[in-house]
Order: C-alpha cells, then structure tokens, then sequence
C-alpha cells in the first residue's frame, strides 16, 4: 500500500491534485490553549470519551464484536428494536468512538484511553471475517449473508465509520491497525457493489465521503472511483419509495440534478458531503454547484436559527421551506454535525466565508446543545422550545440522557470535538485564513517557510481578538480573518495601523512583510440584540430571539420567579442588559430581557439549557402587545 508520507492530522485533507480554494491545517498545527473551546474539549477528553466507552461496554455494542469473533456465544445486544429486530447499525458507534480517541492521542497520549482503544481494535480485527467483511448484526443474527438488506442494514454506512476511524488513527497517530482493517472491508464492498459489481447502494449515505478519505491517505484511485460510482448510482430508483419515499434516503433524483435538500437531513448531508469530496478530486463543478445549490437553499429556508436541521420527526426530514415550528423541531444533533461537515468541505471548495458563518452559529448552538455541561449527558433531539405542560411527555424531555439505544449522537459529538481544531483556519497559496476564534497557536506552512500565530481571545463572551505573530518568513504574507455576518460593528487594526472599521467586508486582511510581535486586533462588537423572524416562519411570527455574537439564547424555568409560567413571558422592545453567568461556564454572559408578566427575564445561551432542573424553554419569545421591534 502507498501510504502517503504527509499525514495532515485532520478529518478532511484533499490531495495535492484537488481543485481548493483552501488547504486545511490538522491537529498538530492548531493547537487550542485556553478558554472556551480549550474547556470544552477538556471535558469531552476527560469525561465524555472515557463515559463513550463504558456505555459502548455496559450496552454490549462491543460485545457484539466478541460475538462476531466467536469470543462469546450469549445474545446480541442492543437497546433499540427496528423491525422486530435489534437496531443493525451500532457498529458504528464503536467507530466513532474510535476516530475520537484517535485525534485526541494524537493530541497528547493518555494510557486509559489508549487501553480502552487497544481492547476495541482488537475486538474489531478478530471480528472480521477473513474475506474482508464485518459487521457484527449480519454475522450473528443474518447467517452472514452480506447486503441482504441494503435498504436497512446500515452495512456501507457502518464501513464507512470504520474507515474514517482508521483515517484518524493513521493521520493522528501513524498507527495502520484499522487501516488494514478498513481497506479490506473496502475491497469487500467494491467488490460486490463497484463498478463491476450488482448495482445497489446503501439507505444511509456515508461510506461515499469516506472512501473519498482513504484514497487521500493511500492514494489509490480505486476508492475515488467507488466514492463516485455509489454517489451516482443514487436517484435512480435502486432503493425505491419504502416507507417514507425516495426522498427519504436521497433515491428521488441523481445528486446533479436533486434542486434542494430532501429528506432524512443527516443521510442528506452525509451524501452531499461525499459529492463535495468527490467533485473536489475530480475538479468537476458542475457536482460541487449542485451541492451549493443545496446548501444555499437549505440554509435560506430550512434552517433553524440555532443551525438545527430537520423539523419533522416521522421521518427526522426537512421540512417544506419555512416549516420550522420550534416545539416540534427534531433538529437531531447528528444533523447539526453533519451540517459543519459539509459546510467545512463547501468551505475549503469554495473559499466563501458564508460557509463559515454557519459553522459557527451550527457548533455553538446546534452541536454544543447537544452535550450536557457535564459531558456526560446528551440529547438526540434539539427542539427550540419545551413547553411547561408536555415536559416529560411524547418525543423527548427536558432531561439528558447518559445514552440512547439508537446512539449516534454521543459519539458524534466527541470526535467531532476531538478534531475540532482543525476547522479554525487553513491555508492558501502565500497566506493564513482564521475562520473562528479561540485562543490558540497556529503554525502554517507559506511557501517554503512557516507563519507562527498565536490567537488570545475570550470569545464567544467578548468580541475581542488579537492575533500576534510569533515567527514569520522574509517575504510578504497574507493574514485574513472572517468579520461574521452577524456583526454590526466590527472594528479591525493590523500591524500598527489606526483602528478601521470593516463592518459588513466579510474579511480583514493584511498582506505584508511580518515581523515577530506584529499584531493583529479585532472588536467585532458581541453586544446582545434581538433577532426578528423570517415572515414565512409562521409557527413563530409575532415573537423575537435574544443573541449575542455567536450565540442563540433561550429562556429557560429554571430562571423564572416563582409562580411565572414560561408560556406567560412576552418581552419588550428595551435593550437586552448583560448579566454574569460563571454558572454556565468562567465568563459566560446572560442577557436580561424586559418582560412584561414580570419586570424582567433572563435568558441564558442556548447551549447551556437543560443542566438544572427539568422546566420549559423557548428560544422564540412573544412580545409585547404594542412594541415589535423592527
Ligand atoms: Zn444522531
């Protein structure tokens, strides 16, 4: 096998042929060293992965790898029936877990970890069959007869998590146990489904982005062409209406000519994200414009404001456009992930800050709701609003939850937040571009030389920035930095130039000779304002959201006076008040709402709901009889 000997250690690395407005920095060239982030991924290193593991023990998913190797002979286990049967694709979630744990002891090793990862892979490796193929559900309960059910069996889909694991394994630690693994389970899959095998193609997408992946890290074209050939053998009718139509796996219309998103929104993303990697590859514009048409639309009217996608729970599909009611949001936190994921590919394709943008506002509020402070608890659902009088009723409560039997969110989440840094800025030819804030170190290569930065910042509680240069090349160098859309006043100096303002410009940016101590200074104004809704989102018409910079807030019980119900708060139109809020995190701010049932209210950020006292919540307040703000 021709490993590739740059191991950028990030999910995404398109080869050196592809067509990129930018190239992306891994693991090892941005580092986070305090603040908001720094403390976030603490807890999901310290407590949400170690948690990942004795829940993915205590559920026997791993036990079922015992099973599949013929190390047990008890039952397969699962929490979770589809079809009178066990859920068939909760291999993935050991996968998952497994990209986690790879980006993070790449980051720095951790023995307990790295224990528990050793214990899975070799699980994984002795429950392959000799032919290549693994999956655990099909081995123990289907007699081991493969793709039998590719409308369901989440067979392809679960391959592709292993294959991204191995991916992280690879890039971050230089380690090809599941990499071995991955390519054989691959060839299996060609075999039988490429090119020169039956048609068909999975009901969950995934595998497609993926295989995009492994032909990065192993440069064997073999894969970009399966990655393209299972992406176009869709919406042609192999999968069919089922349940709840084609459109609920992505089978209605061929990915070049689809007009908007469709659908269950994860698989949606999911594929599209692989379209983007393959058309990336494959220089072809025509399949990366059908994908930005997608996201341009499913961004204008599909949307949540916390980035949430999904409104309907039947079939956890989008919506009809506008169709965005707040109690009823499914708004899966898979979604939301699968969102930045293809937001970031559409990011580096295109170079368009708009794409950044809604990274930002998806992981702040979207994701990061879906974790609890204490990184240990999670929700699947993640609905704008709990109403007082069905807490604890019908889809979803106001608590978190330890696991669930379907788990794809928890472990989600963790490698998403394990390779967090690698989405904060990339490269270009001649210059560095930061896309989100968090205090960090950032070493890039520009030409033959190398661009140290070091970025301070409070943010996302204050809209302070200043980036310092701590070594930079003999030649002029380009340092861009996005100015959010949400910024209404944005302030930019660099390098000893007088203050300017460059509200609205999308970017900052300096071309010069550095020196070392050259600084960079930003004030993008996070002051709190009131967001009023679209007028075709008539399930909220008539109220109006508290933000502040990146961040969605709500109004939870827990902050009510005694005897108010959530339902009974309409706000007025004075100007939202900051308040302290170290409860919620070191800095965190909260926003004081008028309100006429009682003087006041206080909102608190959105990702932050649901850690006290089960209660109601609403993003979306109504307002004052008289007084709407404009
Ligand atoms: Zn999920």
């Amino acid at each position: 096998m021709a490993i590739q000997t740059n191991r950028l250690a990030a999910p995404v690395a398109p080869s050196n042929g592809a067509v990129t407005a930018f190239r992306p920095l891994g693991l090892r060239e941005v580092r986070l060293t305090d603040g908001f982030w720094a403390d976030r991924l603490r807890v999901n290193r310290e407590r949400s992965i170690p948690h990942g593991y004795a829940q993915l023990q205590a559920t026997g998913t791993l036990h079922n790898f015992r099973l599949a190797a013929d190390l047990a002979t008890d039952g397969y286990r699962a929490l979770g029936m589809m079809f009178d049967g066990p859920f068939p694709f909760l291999d993935s979630d050991v996968y998952k877990w497994l990209e986690a744990t790879g980006w993070e002891l790449g980051r720095t090793w951790d023995d307990d970890i790295g224990n528990a990862a050793d214990e899975a892979i070799d699980l994984v490796a002795r429950a392959q069959r000799d032919d290549g193929y693994l999956n655990t559900f099909v081995q123990v309960l289907k007699g081991g007869r493969t793709y039998a059910d590719l409308h369901w069996g989440h067979e392809l889909y679960c391959f592709g998590h292993l294959i991204q694991a191995a991916v992280a394994w690879h890039r971050a630690l230089g380690d090809d146990r599941l990499l071995g693994i991955a390519t054989r389970a691959a060839s299996h899959v060609d075999a039988a489904l490429g090119p020169r095998g039956r048609p068909g193609i999975d009901g969950h997408p995934g595998i497609e982005m993926a295989l995009v992946e492994l032909y990065r890290v192993t440069g064997e074209e073999r894969w970009l062409r399966l990655a393209s050939h299972l992406l176009e053998s869709r919406g042609r009718g192999l999968l069919g209406q089922a349940r709840f139509g084609a459109a609920y796996w992505q089978d209605h219309a061929p990915i070049r000519s689809a007009p908007s998103v469709a659908g269950h929104a994860v698989r949606q993303l999911y594929l599209d994200s692989g379209a983007v990697d393959v058309a990336v590859e494959l220089g072809d514009e025509e399949l990366l414009e059908a994908v930005c048409r997608r996201w341009r639309d499913m961004v204008a009217t599909r949307s949540y404001l916390t980035g949430g996608l999904g409104s309907r729970h039947r079939d956890e599909a989008f919506g009809d456009p506008y169709e965005l009611p707040p109690d009823r949001a499914y708004a899966e936190t898979c979604a939301a992930i699968a969102s930045v994921m293809l937001s970031w590919r559409l990011l580096l394709a295109t170079g368009d800050p708009e794409h950044a943008d809604v990274i930002e506002r998806t992981i702040l509020n979207g994701v990061l709701a879906g974790v609890g402070l204490d990184g240990v608890s999670f929700s699947y659902e993640n609905p704008l609003q709990r109403r007082t009088h069905r807490v604890a009723e019908e889809d979803g409560t106001t608590e978190r939850s330890p696991w669930f039997p379907c788990a794809c969110c928890p472990p989600n989440l963790m490698r998403t937040f394990a390779s967090w840094p690698a989405y904060l800025a990339t490269t270009a030819s001649g210059g560095v571009t930061i896309h989100q804030y968090a205090s960090s170190e950032i070493e890039a290569p520009v030409g033959s030389a190398t661009l140290r930065l070091s970025m301070a910042t409070d943010y996302p509680w204050s809209g302070r920035v200043v980036v310092t240069v701590d070594e930079a090349p003999d030649a002029p160098v380009r340092v861009a930095v996005r100015v959010p859309e949400w910024s209404i006043s944005a302030i930019a100096s660099g390098a000893g130039e007088p203050p300017h303002d460059v509200t609205g410009r999308r970017m900052a940016e300096w071309t010069r000779r550095w020196q070392a101590g050259d600084r960079i200074e930003l004030d993008l104004g996070v002051v709190p304002r009131v967001t009023v809704p679209d007028r075709r989102i008539d399930a909220v018409r008539g109220c109006v959201a508290a933000e502040r910079g990146p961040l969605v807030y709500c109004i939870e019980a827990a902050d009510m006076p005694p005897g108010l119900e959530l339902e009974d708060v309409r706000v007025g139109s004075p100007q939202p008040r900051e308040v302290e809020r170290s409860d919620i995190a070191p800095g965190a701010i909260g926003i004081r709402l008028a309100a006429t049932a009682s003087d006041e209210v206080d909102a608190i950020p959105y990702f932050a709901w649901a850690n006290r006292r089960p209660g109601a919540m609403r993003v979306w307040v109504p307002t004052g009889d008289a007084e709407v703000p404009a």
